[in-house]
C-alpha cells in the first residue's frame, strides 16, 4: 500500500518537476538572448542536451507545446491507470482467500480488545481488532484450527511459577470469513494463570496473538456421520467444525453433539446451538448433559460413559458407515473418553471410545 501510493505520488510529480526543469532551462536561454549577447555556457550543454534543448525551442511553437503537454498528460494518465490496476490485484488478492491473514505464524502480533460481551457468570466473548490497517484482513485460520494467545511484555506479564510467560490456545467464535477482528469466548477460571488476566482487561487493551495451529483439517463428506463430545469451556472448537460443516451446501455429514456441563446455566453456545438444531433437522442433533439436571430435566444426568454414547450415538457394526468422533474438553474427561492426549500428539486410544470398539482413527482428541 505504501509503496503504492509512493508510485502515485511520484507519478504526479514527475510532470510538474519536468515542466519546472524545461522552464528553468528556457528562461536562462530567453534572458540571454534578451540581453543581445549569445550565453555560451548555456549553448554547449545544450549542445549535449538536444532533447531539452528541442523542448526549450518548442517554448516558442505553441501548438507543439500543447501538443506535448497532452502527450504528457495521456502518459501519466496511463501510469496511475496501470498503478491503479496494480493495488485493486493486490486488494482482491487481500480479501480473497486469506493468505493474507492478520494471524502471524511465528511471531506474536498485537490486538486491540474493542468489546466484552458477557455471556454468562464467568465466560464472555471478546472482540480483538486487528488494527486500522489491517480491516480488510481475515484472521487466517482453516476450520479446525486455533491460536496462541499471551499479555504483553512488561511489569504485568502473566509469568508462570518458572517466570515464563504462560500461553494458552483459543478457538476464535467467528466465522473464518469475518474481517477486521476475531470474538474469543472464554471462561473464567478464578485459580486459573491467564483468563484472571483476560477478564480484568477494559476496550483498549491487547493481548498478543499467534497462529492459526491447524487442529484437523475439515474436508466435507470424508466421514458420514460425525460425533462430537464436548465438556465446558471445550465447546469452541466443536462449534467452529461444526457450523462450518453445516454451512457447506454439498457436505451431507450428519452431527451428533454431546455437550456436558455442570449445570444449565454452565451450557455454552447454547442458544446458537438450538438454532442450528432448527435449521438443519436432518444433519444436526444435540444433547445437553448435567453432572445434576434441575427439576424436569429431559436430558441425561451424569458422566458421559460408554452406554450413554451407545444410546446417544448408536451404531452397528457392520453398516459399513465411515464414521468420526471428537473429543474436548477438561483433560480428566478426554482421558475417561479417548485416553490422555500425549502433549500435542493423539496419545494411544484408551477410555469409552476403546471400550466400544472404535478404532485409533476414528477418534480425534481437540
Ligand atoms: C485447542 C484448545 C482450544 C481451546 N479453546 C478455548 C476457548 O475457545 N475458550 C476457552 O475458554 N478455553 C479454551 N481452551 C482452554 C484454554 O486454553 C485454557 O486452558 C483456559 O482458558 C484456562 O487457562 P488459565 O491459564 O486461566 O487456567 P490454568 O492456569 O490453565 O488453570 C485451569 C484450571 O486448572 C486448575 N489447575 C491448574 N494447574 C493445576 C494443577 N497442577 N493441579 C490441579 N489443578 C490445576 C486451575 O486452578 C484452574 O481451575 C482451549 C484449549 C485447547 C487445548
Amino acid at each position: 500500500m505504501a509503496s503504492t501510493a509512493r508510485i502515485l505520488s511520484s507519478v504526479r510529480i514527475a510532470r510538474p518537476a519536468l515542466a519546472a526543469n524545461v522552464t528553468r532551462q528556457t528562461r536562462g536561454y530567453a534572458s540571454a538572448a534578451a540581453g543581445g549577447g549569445p550565453n555560451y555556457g548555456l549553448i554547449l550543454s545544450l549542445a549535449g542536451l538536444t532533447g531539452i534543448g528541442a523542448y526549450a525551442y518548442l517554448q516558442y511553437n505553441p501548438a507543439a507545446k500543447a501538443e506535448i503537454s497532452a502527450k504528457a498528460h495521456e502518459l501519466e494518465a496511463k501510469a496511475e491507470k496501470k498503478v491503479r490496476g496494480v493495488q485493486s490485484e493486490v486488494d482482491a488478492a487481500n480479501q480473497g482467500t486469506g493468505s493474507f491473514g492478520a494471524l502471524i505464524k511465528d511471531t506474536w502480533t498485537p490486538f486491540t480488545l474493542t468489546n466484552i460481551e458477557p455471556y454468562n457468570h464467568n465466560t464472555a466473548i471478546y472482540t480483538f481488532s486487528f488494527g486500522d490497517d489491517s480491516q480488510h484482513k481475515v484472521s487466517g485460520g482453516q476450520v479446525a484450527s486455533a491460536l496462541l494467545v499471551k499479555s504483553p511484555g512488561g511489569d504485568d506479564e502473566v509469568k508462570d511459577d518458572k517466570g515464563k510467560p504462560v500461553i494458552r490456545p483459543y478457538t476464535p467464535v467467528s466465522s473464518t470469513e469475518q474481517k477486521g477482528s476475531i470474538d474469543l469466548m472464554i471462561k473464567e477460571y478464578p485459580t486459573g494463570k491467564l483468563t484472571p488476566y483476560i477478564s480484568s482487561m477494559k476496550p483498549g487493551q491487547q493481548l498478543l496473538f499467534k497462529g492459526p495451529i491447524v487442529k484437523y483439517k475439515y474436508e466435507p463428506n470424508t466421514f458420514d456421520r460425525g460425533l462430537a463430545v464436548a465438556g465446558g469451556s471445550g465447546i469452541t472448537p466443536m462449534y467452529q467444525l461444526i457450523s462450518h460443516s453445516l454451512n457447506i451446501p454439498e457436505d451431507k455429514t450428519k452431527w451428533t453433539l454431546v455437550f456436558s456441563n455442570v449445570t444449565e446455566k454452565d451450557i455454552l453456545l447454547r442458544k446458537e446451538w438450538d438454532e442450528l438444531a432448527k435449521q438443519n433437522p436432518d444433519r444436526l442433533d444435540v444433547k445437553y448433559v448435567l453432572d445434576k439436571g434441575p427439576w424436569g430435566w429431559k436430558g441425561e444426568t451424569g458422566f458421559v460413559t460408554p452406554a450413554m454414547l451407545s444410546k446417544l450415538f448408536p451404531r452397528s457394526a457392520n453398516s459399513g458407515e465411515r464414521i468420526k468422533a471428537f473429543v474436548c474438553g477438561p483433560p480428566p474427561q478426554v482421558k475417561s473418553l479417548a485416553g490422555p492426549k500425549d502433549g500435542p500428539r493423539q496419545g494411544e486410544l484408551q477410555g469409552a471410545f476403546k471400550e466400544l470398539g472404535y478404532a485409533a482413527d476414528e477418534v480425534f482428541k481437540f
